[in-house]
């Protein structure tokens, strides 16, 4: 059953997955390719694991439900799991020559073209993306996420899509069943125990349970609403939307990379505006409201969640990451198109508390 319900989980993250960019030609490519790689018993990372921020990467039974997450004394101050400006990573380089790149372009053999042009403008894309490609849990995630593109500039316009897409292959490739991986840089991934759905032995609610929160009236026209929030918690049949806390986490990492690619090639968008920052935005504002809702509704969870020093560092390290780009992409249009929309709904001061509470919860102060 283990085996069955992660790959439930990893179809339905791959559906659910290409909606960002609008995309319906690829799902059932990639949910067939899926099926037979998930059985095949690649769950292990290689040579290149650094192991990252291991700190707090392997937590203890969750304290017992006194309504008060356990204090976590060892995170600094310094930390940026404390301070989201503290983030940093090397940026992108929108500006860099994709010359060569170009030059060596061809269509029938596409793969080396967008290692070569990630090299050049965004190298953590680069690496998800052959990391992917390589051991990811889907075959040929590169290959298959670029669609039809056959001109240099199309592959660009889909490299937020491709890194996007084989961050989850990655992701879902690395670990035991059970476990959550998230790859964020070469050299910082965490893995947690899993937080899936209460409905299939894990230890969260299905993610679409926040549509029936206070906030989602206060983005009607939310277009990732219908993505990743669809069907009905309580029935019996499996939907994207029955998915748990991790996967929001999940969505959240790699909508990231999505932004940070768009960022990388915005030359190459031809004046088009594309959704790099909304998707982040969106999921970050998922994230406050699940932790809301838990809190207020389901404290058994919200007591796995907080309780858990590895969700806690990967939700705050998601946090900080997003707001590295988020700030970096501040004032391009074409990186957004409802993004002054949602920004002020994820700033809000009694969502934005989730996000302080969880650091008290880690030892912040
Ligand atoms: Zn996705």
């Amino acid at each position: 059953m283990r085996r069955l319900g992660s790959l439930i989980s990893a179809l339905a993250l791959v559906v659910s997955g290409c909606g960002d960019d609008g995309d319906d030609g690829t799902n059932m490519l990639v949910e067939d390719a899926s099926v037979d790689t998930m059985f095949g018993g690649t769950d292990t990372l290689g040579g290149t694991d650094t192991g990252g921020d291991t700190t707090f990467g392997d937590d203890t039974v969750p304290a017992p439900d006194t309504g008060v997450p356990p204090q976590d004394t060892t995170v600094t101050q310094t930390s940026y799991l404390c301070d989201e400006n503290l983030y940093s990573e090397t940026p992108p380089s929108p500006n860099a020559s994709v010359a060569s790149a170009v030059a060596a372009f061809n269509a029938s053999n596409r793969v080396p073209f967008i290692y070569q042009s990630l090299e050049a403008r965004y190298p953590i894309g680069r690496y998800i993306t052959e990391q992917g490609q390589l051991r990811g849990a889907f075959d040929n995630c590169a290959e298959i996420f670029l669609g039809n593109a056959s001109t240099p500039v199309e592959v660009m316009n889909r490299l937020s899509t491709v890194v996007h897409e084989c961050g989850h292959s990655l992701d879902l490739s690395i670990g035991e069943f059970g476990e959550d991986t998230f790859v964020f840089r070469p050299d910082l991934q965490l893995t947690c125990k899993d937080g899936d759905t209460t409905d299939r032995y894990g230890k969260t609610f299905a993610r679409s349970l926040i549509n029936g929160d206070a906030y989602a009236a206060t983005n009607p026209d939310d277009f990732y609403r219908d993505v990743y929030m669809d069907g009905d918690p309580f029935n019996a049949a499996f939907e994207g939307g029955d998915q748990g806390f991790n996967s929001v986490v999940e969505e959240a990492t790699q909508y990231i990379n999505s932004l940070a690619t768009d960022y990388a090639f915005e030359d190459q968008f031809g004046g088009y505006s594309t959704s790099a920052r909304d998707g982040i935005l969106t999921f970050l504002w998922y994230i406050e409201r699940y932790l809301k809702l838990a809190r207020e509704s389901y404290p058994g969870v919200y007591q796995f969640i907080s309780g858990d020093a590895c969700y806690r560092e990967a939700v705050l390290t998601v946090w900080a990451r997003a707001w590295f780009y988020l700030n970096l992409t501040e004032g391009r249009p074409a990186l957004e198109i409802d993004g002054p929309t949602l920004k002020p709904l994820v700033l809000s001061a009694d969502l934005a508390n989730e996000i302080q509470l969880l650091r008290q919860a880690h030892g912040c102060q």
